[in-house]
């Protein structure tokens, strides 16, 4: 018997290359607004030049930091405050977007969303902040932008590694999506595509970064990814990916590239039935007489050697001192309702893997 709860976040969703200018002057005025702060950082300011072309912003704000400290958050909320801001319009990546949540969060103001990498963060309601050395997530409708303006135009120069990590973050969305806490088969349904569009799409850029079919199709993958995630909520992977973030200051897209197909080698023995419909969308089905976790997880590899991915923690700066701090921090958060409980030993063989980029292979055979 099939019975399950489902919530789909209300947001506009206007989706088309070189369209961004026209649809962000088209919401702004959908939604009278007369006071527009617009953030991008530095980098990230000709694009929103780009996109808030046939609108007049009455404040421009570049103080952007990943994982978004609290006092940058304070300092963008005072001058948003000052400006009586009525619209907050971000144009960047996740850490761009998730300073425009923060402003929403104290403020309620609404956010519109353009988008530059694949972090899917525009998608969801979660914010983030960070505070000695720990990152605070929670999850307010309020921080849920009104409207997401994608136009993979502006994905054209992000470089080949980025955008592989970028992807494989938001693969990564889309895979712990399968079994995290709320679970469904609608969320399970986009998590599927999301998984197809990106595994087509990232090839396709990896090939030829100007395809821009394939950065269309990255672009609409991330956006069901992160679709799926804010709907299932934050599985294994997530949990700790943000104890490496917040906690050990790693590169967001590469620490969820690098970890994610060790948290699939270790969950999919424990959804057998999901792992081979993964499979399936990622290019490889299952071949008969082969164990569904093992499969999907060569399947990822497979498309991991393909987009030449991030494959060592040791990389981005995490050690192997590291390891006990962050096992305890995980196994605080480690959801109850993972597929394969998960001890202290697993966590850190899982850290050790991940740190030294070992193969990622499942240790017990799928509970078929
Ligand atoms: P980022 O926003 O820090 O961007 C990485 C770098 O790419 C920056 O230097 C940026 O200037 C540059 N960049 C952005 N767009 C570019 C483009 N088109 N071409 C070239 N360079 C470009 O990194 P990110 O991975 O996009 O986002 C990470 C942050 O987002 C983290 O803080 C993470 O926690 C957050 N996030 C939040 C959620 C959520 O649901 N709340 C989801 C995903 C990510």
């Amino acid at each position: 018997m099939m019975q399950f709860d489902h919530l789909t976040l209300g947001q506009r969703v206007l989706f088309g290359s070189g369209r961004s200018a026209a649809n962000l002057a088209a919401e702004v005025t959908r939604l009278g607004a007369s006071h527009v702060m617009v953030i991008a950082s530095e980098f990230e300011r000709p694009m929103a030049k780009t996109a808030t072309a046939q609108i007049s912003p009455v404040l421009w704000w570049d103080e952007v930091v990943m994982h978004v400290p609290v006092e940058v958050a304070d300092r963008a909320r005072e001058a948003a405050a000052e400006n009586n801001v009525d619209l907050v319009v971000c144009v960047g990546g996740g850490s761009t977007t998730g300073l425009a949540k923060a402003i929403a969060l104290t403020s309620g103001i609404p956010v519109i969303a353009v988008p530059t990498t694949y972090a899917g963060s525009e998608a969801t309601n979660v914010w983030g902040l960070t505070e000695d050395r720990t990152k605070t997530t929670g999850v307010d409708d309020k921080v849920l932008p009104v409207t997401v303006i994608y136009d993979a135009e502006f994905t054209r120069t992000l470089p080949v590694q980025l955008s592989v990590s970028s992807g494989l973050n938001a693969l990564a969305h889309c895979v712990d999506s399968l079994w995290a806490p709320k679970a469904d088969p609608i969320n399970q349904a986009l998590a599927l595509e999301s998984a197809r569009a990106l595994a087509t799409g990232l090839a396709g850029v990896v090939a030829n970064p100007n395809d821009m079919v394939a950065r269309e199709q990255t672009l609409y993958g991330a956006y069901l990814a992160a679709a799926s995630f804010a709907s299932a909520g934050s599985g294994l992977h997530h949990k700790i990916c943000h104890v490496l973030g917040g906690t050990f200051n790693l590169p967001h897209a590469q620490t969820h590239a690098t970890v994610l197909p060790y948290v699939l080698a270790f969950n999919a023995p424990g959804v057998p039935e999901v792992a081979s419909r993964l499979a399936t969308s990622l290019g490889r089905p299952v071949p008969d007489g082969q164990d569904a976790a093992e499969a999907v997880v060569e399947a990822l590899n497979a498309l991991r050697v393909t987009l030449d991915a991030p494959t060592a923690l040791v990389d981005y700066g995490f050690s192997a001192s590291d390891i006990p701090e962050a096992t305890q921090r995980v196994m605080k958060v480690v959801p109850a309702s993972n597929p394969v409980p998960a001890t202290e030993e697993d966590i850190t063989a899982l850290l050790t893997a991940a740190l030294q980029g070992t193969t990622p292979a499942p240790s017990v055979p799928s509970l078929l």
